[in-house]
């Protein structure tokens, strides 16, 4: 029989998982989750994990509390690991408490792996400290939302309004007035600060402050549904001047990366560093080649060219493997001189051991010629790994500057066949700020996906691209590019999305 591990996934932002956590989700053969554990940390699971969502979202139970105990105690005597995930901190309002009790009386082993609670961690987003030694010297976690079969409240809500501990509510948006009501009939100031922060931590978090006696009327003018956490005490004045989360520049803007999934994560991430709400639609696939017969005999024969000039990263992936196939290492590049298109190939090369001898400060084919012709390529052999299809300007304006180019493909990339049914539907919600496109492919294979037409009837939706030659392909399909960073790079993108979103 294995263990159960009963783990908190944090409170949303998925940078708040605990390292202990990600090992856990890694290895274990079940992986359980519900409606506030973040489902983003599947993709940590492995391949064959069997991954079960037992839900919960305010009334509608996918499964009642005690057939998801039975499930998991079920699984753990099959000789199981589980991994069972649940929003926030397990033993903070989480039923975490009764889950381990039952595991115990069944005899299955079990540990718990606290999370970040959502009561610290959305008022921190907010610029909200629960302690600050001008306003408090406690803190209370409180449910807003008593168990409604229980005969007698177990608040004392005179207690909690005297004292001068702030009080953190969770699940109370529904019972704000009572809440509110209860604390100044109890005799807290009834203009003592109240926050309200509704998705916490996460892209799409709202938050606002108002007193205890207009929060109730505030919150509903404001439409403020759950999850949302409440915290009253004076720690809330702090809020403004301790915000952060929220000044964040794309914070609850919608952007969809269209890049390869090998490749989206470092536009995705710095887009969601900057507070985006992502979405990958990956409109490519970067595949191997079936056959790599020539890519060896290249790498056998690199002692007859000058210059290897690599055009993106996974250009320099898929050549390295080769070179390690055939047993050999970076020493094969020894005495050749070596160029990378842009930054992000540079940093490849570095990761392999080759500083490029040439890396040019924009990516414009006439700048880079321009350059390895100072670097005296013309009349040299020069072999330049690529993607099997791509653009013939480089290749051609060195073969016009005099250099013996051999174009060398070592992967290909292919149409993905995903569905833009979840694209469509947050464009039809207004979730989507803007679309993002870093090649020409991600154009052209996006509108084979969506067609034109649907996107047009979104005119508000920003079309951002990197480069000159991107914003031509969307001319071609009707569109003109609203934002476009001037260093045509995946960072001089986010940059610019920042600023003009
Ligand atoms: N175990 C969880 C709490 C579960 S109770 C924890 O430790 O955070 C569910 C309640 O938690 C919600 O009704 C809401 O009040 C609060 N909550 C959870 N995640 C939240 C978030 N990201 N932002 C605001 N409130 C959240």
């Amino acid at each position: 029989m294995s263990t159960v591990y009963l783990i908190g996934a944090g409170p949303g932002d998925p940078g708040l998982l605990t390292v202990k956590a990600k090992w856990l989700i890694e290895t274990c053969d079940v992986v359980v989750y519900d409606y506030l554990a973040n489902k983003e940390f599947l993709k940590y699971a492995r391949k064959d994990a069997e991954i079960i969502y037992v839900g919960k979202k305010g009334g509608d139970h996918t499964l009642p509390q005690d057939q998801i105990n039975a499930l998991i105690i079920s699984k753990a005597k099959e000789g199981k690991s589980v991994a069972r995930l649940k929003g926030g901190d397990p033993y903070v309002f989480g039923r975490g408490g009764e889950e381990a009790e039952e595991l115990v009386e069944a005899g299955v082993a079990f540990e718990v792996v606290p999370g970040v609670t959502a009561g610290v961690a959305a008022p921190a987003y907010a610029g909200i400290p629960v302690t600050h030694r001008d306003h408090t010297t406690s803190v209370c976690f409180i449910t807003g939302h008593e168990d409604p079969t229980k005969e007698e409240s177990g608040h004392n809500w005179e207690v909690y309004a005297k004292s001068n501990s702030t009080l953190v509510f969770y699940m109370g948006v529904k019972n704000l007035p009572m809440i509110a009501g209860k604390l100044i009939a109890g005799g807290r100031d009834k203009s003592t600060p109240v926050a309200l922060v509704r998705w916490g931590t996460r892209c799409n978090q709202q938050s606002m402050v108002s007193t205890l006696e207009n929060v109730a009327a505030d919150a509903e003018a404001r439409q403020f549904a759950a999850p949302s956490i409440i915290i009253v005490g004076g720690v809330c004045s702090l809020a403004d001047k301790l915000s952060w989360f929220e000044k964040k520049p794309l914070l609850g803007k919608g952007v969809v990366v269209t890049r390869a999934r090998e490749q989206a994560s470092d536009l995705a991430d710095t887009l969601k560093h900057m507070g985006a709400c992502v979405y990958e639609f990956p409109t490519i696939t970067v595949e191997p080649l079936d056959d790599y017969e020539a890519v060896e005999q290249s790498i056998l024969t690199l002692g007859g060219y000058d210059w290897v000039i690599f055009t993106s990263v996974n250009g320099v992936k898929h050549f390295w493997k080769q070179i390690e196939e055939i047993g050999l290492d970076t020493r094969v590049l020894g005495g050749i001189s070596v160029a990378a298109i842009g930054p992000a190939t540079a940093d490849e090369l570095k990761a392999h051991g080759i500083t490029p001898d040439f890396v040019p400060a924009r990516y414009v084919a006439e700048e880079i010629v321009e350059g390895l012709l100072k670097l005296d390529i013309a009349g040299k052999n020069v072999l330049i790994p690529r993607a099997r299809v791509a653009r013939e300007v480089l290749p051609e304006e060195l073969a016009k500057a005099g250099a013996k180019v051999r174009i060398l493909p070592v992967y290909e990339t292919k149409l993905t066949q995903e569905d833009p049914t979840e694209i469509v539907t947050a464009l039809e919600k207004g979730k989507i700020s803007a679309l993002t496109f870093t090649s020409s492919s991600t154009v052209e294979n996006f509108f084979t996906l969506l067609a034109p037409e649907t996107l047009k009837k979104f005119p508000n939706v920003k079309i951002a691209c990197i480069g000159p030659v991107t914003a031509k392909t969307l001319e071609r399909y009707g569109f003109t590019p609203d934002i476009q960073p001037k260093d045509y790079t995946i960072p001089g993108l986010a940059a610019a999305l920042g600023k003009e979103l």
